[in-house]
């Protein structure tokens, strides 16, 4: 018999995890993997921040996988656009969908069309080189930033807005973003959530980071600091040590002297809901209504109230969450914004379909950190086997070859490699752990001049 060959779309963590879960089984599969990008690691290279190098040497575990002789990167070719889905079920024996969920959400507000008023998935993807999103140009000349959403995005978002720029210019962020913000007037960003401390969904690494920004003053409203009894008894259940750790951290913040004149402010807002973004010709200021919290303490409802109250800005980012895109006829759900699975296997297809398996965030939605993908992966890897095992998917006979079904310009690991070399040695030049290159024209160019070629001018598109 054959060897089973499985198509993993999407090479971020839960691509990876799913690679490794794989081929450490005793299956003997083969793995190719394709990213719609030249580049690997999906949210890793394009969504963690900049300043959270640390975060990024999970790729060193992944590049070790990569030069497994079973496994294959299609880089360049997106699924869908390059090849059908239907065309790569047909041509592998089964295929694990782990193409992310990283669609952003606008604010489901009157004028958050205008110019300036942005997702937080775009914003990310341009300060961290994304290609895709390298023509955004925000703009940083309003000395105040609203950021809607009290999760780590949101919280990473205000951190890159607020941070000295010589800091900044250590990092990889993108030439672009590094250049623009050069020139930023934001002294002061407004990190506004609808719910109160207690339901703020931030890590306390990050929010602690946040508020110890040097050179920033930490404005929290200290109303909505106080909690009600049943609301501290909720906090000292062990279950919610975290929670109860990051208002502490915020009461910490407040009792910290102010630094000087000159700092930067960052205001933590809670209890409020934006109801409009105003302006005419770009976002002006953004309008909130002041909310009350009803409900039990383990599931308190944000209620706007009649009390509104504007913040005048010129740039506008929310951060509410990201979703998944449907993928060719691959079944959608689209409330939550996933493919609809049971333990990692698709559900809802045609009797009769040979079975879909998904992992990562188009499997769950958008929460939990990059180790989250790893049990994930290896829940659908599970599922994966259990199903070849009891003769759900037999390896297909005579199937054909993968470049007949390629119609874009694939790079491989090894072209990839090339790309970063040139990125890391660009990068050592500037005293910078890289210099990303933006544009997928220019990262074909470098793959195929090879390593140490000179980064060129960074065109967008
Ligand atoms: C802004 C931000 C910051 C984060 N910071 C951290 C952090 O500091 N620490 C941490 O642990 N976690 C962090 N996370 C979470 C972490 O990044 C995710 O848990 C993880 O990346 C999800 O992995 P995934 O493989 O499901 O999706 P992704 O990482 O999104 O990977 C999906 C891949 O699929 C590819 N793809 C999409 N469509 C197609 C297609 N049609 N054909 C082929 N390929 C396709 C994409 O190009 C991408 O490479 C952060 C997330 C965000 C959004």
């Amino acid at each position: 018999m054959s060897e089973p060959e499985i198509a993993i779309v999407g090479s971020g963590p839960s691509g990876f995890f799913a690679a490794e879960a794989l081929l450490k089984s005793d299956a003997g599969v083969r793995v190719d993997m394709f990213d719609r990008l030249p580049t690997p690691y999906g949210l890793v290279r394009s969504g963690v921040a900049p300043d959270h190098q640390q975060i990024k040497q999970v790729v060193k575990v992944f590049d070790a996988l990569a030069t497994n002789p079973k496994f294959a990167f299609f880089g360049n070719i997106d699924i869908g656009r390059d090849i059908p889905l239907a065309g790569l079920r047909n041509r592998y024996d089964a295929v694990i969908l782990a193409y992310g969920a990283s669609a952003g959400t606008p604010l489901p507000i009157p004028g958050s069309d205008l110019p300036q008023s942005i997702t937080a998935t775009d914003f990310v993807g341009w300060y961290n080189g994304h290609p895709d999103f390298a023509g955004l140009e925000p703009r940083f000349d309003h000395e105040c930033a609203v950021v809607v959403g009290h999760g780590n995005v949101g919280i990473d978002v205000a951190r890159i807005l607020l941070s000295d720029h010589a800091r900044l210019a250590k990092t990889d962020i993108a030439d672009h973003a590094l250049e623009a913000l050069r020139e930023s007037r934001v002294r002061r960003v407004h990190l506004v959530g609808r719910r109160g401390p207690a339901q703020a969904s931030f890590t306390t690494a990050e929010l602690r980071e946040l508020l110890g920004l040097p050179g920033v003053r930490v404005v929290i409203d200290q109303d909505a600091m106080q909690l009600n009894e049943e609301e501290q008894a909720y906090l000292d259940l062990p279950v919610n040590a975290a929670i109860k750790r990051n208002v502490s951290v915020m009461a910490d913040a407040i009792a910290r002297e102010a630094h000087g004149e000159d700092a930067k402010e960052l205001h933590l807002d809670f209890l409020a809901s934006p109801m409009e973004i105003e302006g005419t010709d770009r976002v002006r200021s953004v309008r909130f209504a002041r909310n009350r919290l009803e409900g039990p303490a383990d599931n308190r409802k944000a209620v706007p109230g009649a009390e509104h109250f504007a913040i005048s800005a010129g740039l506008a980012i929310s951060s509410i969450g990201f979703r998944g895109k449907p993928l060719g006829n691959a079944p959608f759900d689209e409330r939550r914004g996933i493919i609809p699975n049971v333990a990692g296997r698709v559900t809802g297809e045609a009797n009769g379909s040979m079975p879909l398996y998904v992992a990562g965030w188009i499997k769950r939605g958008a929460t939990g950190v990059i180790g989250t993908n790893r049990a994930d992966a290896m829940e659908t890897v599970r599922t994966l086997l259990s199903d070849f095992r009891e003769g759900r998917w037999p390896v297909k006979p005579g199937r054909p070859r993968t470049p007949a079904l390629l119609s874009g310009s694939r790079i491989d690991f090894m072209d990839w490699k090339r790309i970063d070399a040139a990125e890391c040695l660009s990068g050592r030049e500037a005293g910078r752990p890289r210099r990303k290159i933006v544009s997928v024209a220019a990262m074909l160019d470098v793959a195929r001049r090879g390593e140490g070629a000179v980064l060129p001018s960074q065109p967008v598109g």
